[in-house]
């Protein structure tokens, strides 16, 4: 069976021309959300499997893993077939030994530690030596599998569900994993030292997000020194209390010279007292000490002394490199120093020559020239899905009028997105999201009364807020979806954050969508000299990719929230008239079906689900 599903429009005609197209080394395939891209492309992959090919299915982030392999369930289903596959987690969450001991959840690096002092010792380890041969076909015989699925049986058998997953990757076809595991070097042996990555068909899913892969980078705070501090007074280690003080020192100047969320360049080596090997190595062996101490007291194995180390011999290791920066940001009342890693194209274009062939998809890769200029793959095969949506369901405005352009809002302005807003929720009577431009937008609109007045008119305000924890943020979220069918809450949330790219709306649950702006970054000295490294990689068209391409991204992204399908009504609203000069870098949908309209005359728009009177 070629597609186990009564095909959608375009859905065969792109599954041939993936087939194809992989005489080529490298395939781009655009298509906007709600396309069913992951059984599409599984199914173009699937036949491979019999000529001695594994498909890896690289997802941002590890929660992501799961979607492919329920996929497969029901291709396997459909089709009858016996495909095994299985989403593939890190120790952090397959540790069984770090869940018990840990309940509240460690790092990455600590449960890793924990494991390297503790594997010989730990008995799930050694069950799983014992006995995991001859519990195999358990694990077999439920193909495919879901990590949960992994760890569930491994905890009932008394096995490290780690190992266990790592033992079935030679018995699987398709895994689904996080991109770690492929473009980070430090986590590739994982995977690499079991499957031939020469032997993979690769496939990266929402690959829009590969520019922002940062591998070498890494952030301290005055808390992580002030944290090692501590930590030397408490280990009777005073002889680097001095050296500890230089550095907070040296950072509260920085702190002092920078106004609130302003930064700047700084150099680490001058943060660094003399001798500042002796010193550094000094600091690493405390570090480990600490942790291996913490450790035997059954406390989390974590170190800031030994974050604080490993931070600058980091940053003396890649100063110097071209496309490494370090930029230091006040944030409130702390000091954040980063090393930056920008170089996206020269890490990412030596990863992809491992594999057989790479398929690179997401529903917003257009322009998937300047896509593939910064991802370093330069012959490739484009495939763009035109535009599948219903034009009676889907109605887009461009807002004139308005614009977030400026350091500010002027008053003028506030008032104009306020009413506008309030004249658009009076008429989608359904549940909305307000998408600004960034949180200094969404606190100017706040400001203006925004919040009173949609609560006036009914509506339950959920606003995504400034270092919201995942528990909260995953809260409210679920309370938002809950209103669906009464149709009656307002989401304020910044475009790029966790609502307006992570989440997941289908139907009911979000239909109308206001932009307040474009997610321009703010010109800080970070965004200036991105635009400068790009600028010398790409030339003309480095501020393009830097600064314009991305900001117009997270505009898709969130206007993305509304369609999950072909068959979701939206109304969505660009709010900015700058959008048409950007229009090219927006999705076809928006391109070809958008309508002028003036801020003042928002009521006369067209909403699907509502009926007009004749
Ligand atoms: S062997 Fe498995 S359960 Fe034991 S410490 Fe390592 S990861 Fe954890």
């Amino acid at each position: 069976m070629e597609f186990p599903y009564k095909p959608r429009l375009y859905q065969l005609e792109t599954l041939r021309r993936i087939r194809s197209g992989l005489k080529n080394r490298y395939i781009c395939l655009n298509a906007a959300t709600g396309f069913g891209k992951t059984p599409v492309i599984l199914s173009a992959l699937l036949p491979l499997i019999d000529r001695g090919y594994i498909i890896l299915w690289a997802v941002r982030t590890g929660n992501e893993t799961d979607r492919p392999i329920e996929e497969l369930k029901v291709i396997n289903e459909r089709t009858r077939s016996r495909v095994f596959g299985l989403s593939y987690r890190g120790k952090r969450d397959m540790c069984l030994l770090a869940k018990e001991k840990f309940p509240e959840g460690v790092e990455h690096s600590e449960v890793s530690y924990l494991c390297k002092r503790m594997m010989k010792k730990c008995p799930y380890y050694n069950k799983y030596l014992a006995n995991f041969r001859s519990m195999l076909p358990l694990y077999i015989s439920k193909s495919p599998l879901t990590y949960t699925e992994i760890f569930d049986l491994s905890r009932r058998l008394g096995i490290c569900p780690y190992y266990a997953q790592r033992g079935l990757l030679r018995f699987a076809d398709v895994i689904a994993l996080s991109y770690n595991y492929i473009i980070n070097p430090f986590y590739e042996w994982s995977i690499k030292s079991i499957i031939p990555f020469n032997k993979a068909i690769l496939v990266i899913d929402e690959a829009h997000n590969l520019q922002n892969i940062e591998i070498n980078s890494d952030h301290i705070t005055l808390g992580t020194v002030n944290r090692s501090k501590l930590e030397a007074k408490e280990y009777g280690r005073k002889d680097l209390l001095r050296s500890l003080e230089y550095i907070e020192e040296r950072m509260l100047e920085i702190y002092k010279s920078l106004r609130k969320d302003e930064d700047k360049e700084y150099d680490p080596e001058t943060l660094l007292p003399e001798s500042s090997d002796i010193f550094l190595d000094e600091l690493l062996s405390l570090g480990e000490y600490v942790r291996r101490r913490k450790l035997e007291e059954g406390k989390r194995p974590r170190s800031s002394t030994y974050h604080l180390a490993r931070f600058f011999e980091l940053a003396i290791k890649v100063k110097g490199i071209k496309g490494i920066a370090f930029i230091a940001e006040r944030e409130n009342s702390n000091l954040r120093l980063n090393i930056w890693d920008m170089r996206s194209s020269e890490v990412l274009s030596a990863r992809w020559s491992l594999f057989k062939r790479c398929i690179f998809c997401s529903g917003t890769l257009e322009p998937i020239e300047a896509f593939a200029d910064i991802i370093g793959i330069d012959s490739y095969m484009k495939i763009s899905v035109p535009n599948f949506y219903s034009r009676e369901k889907v109605k887009v405005y461009l807002l004139k009028g308005v614009s977030t352009r400026g350091e500010t809002l002027s008053e003028e302005m506030v008032r104009r997105y306020t009413r506008s807003i309030v004249s658009f929720l009076k008429i989608v009577k359904s549940n909305s999201a307000i998408f600004t431009a960034s949180y200094r937008v969404q606190e100017e609109l706040l400001k203006g009364g925004l919040e009173e007045l949609v609560m006036n008119m009914g509506y339950k305000v959920f606003k995504e807020e400034k270092s919201m924890s995942g528990q909260k943020s995953k809260r409210t979220l679920e309370e938002f979806k809950k209103t669906a069918d009464e149709g009656k809450a307002v989401l304020i949330a910044p475009m790029g954050g966790r609502f307006a790219e992570g989440a997941d709306f289908p139907g009911k649950e979000l239909q109308a969508i206001f932009l307040v702006g474009i997610p321009f970054e703010k010109p800080s000295v970070k965004v200036k000299l991105y635009i400068k490294y790009y600028s010398e990689l790409y030339g003309s068209k480095g501020r393009e990719y830097a600064y314009i391409i991305p900001a117009l991204k997270r505009a898709a992204q969130a206007l993305g929230r509304a369609i999950r399908g072909p068959n979701d009504s939206a109304v969505l609203i660009l709010g900015d008239e700058r959008y048409r000069k950007y229009m090219r870098f927006l999705p076809e949908y928006i391109k070809e079906w958008y309508v002028d309209i003036n801020y003042g005359m928002i009521e006369k728009i067209d909403v699907p689900w509502i009926c007009k009177p004749v």
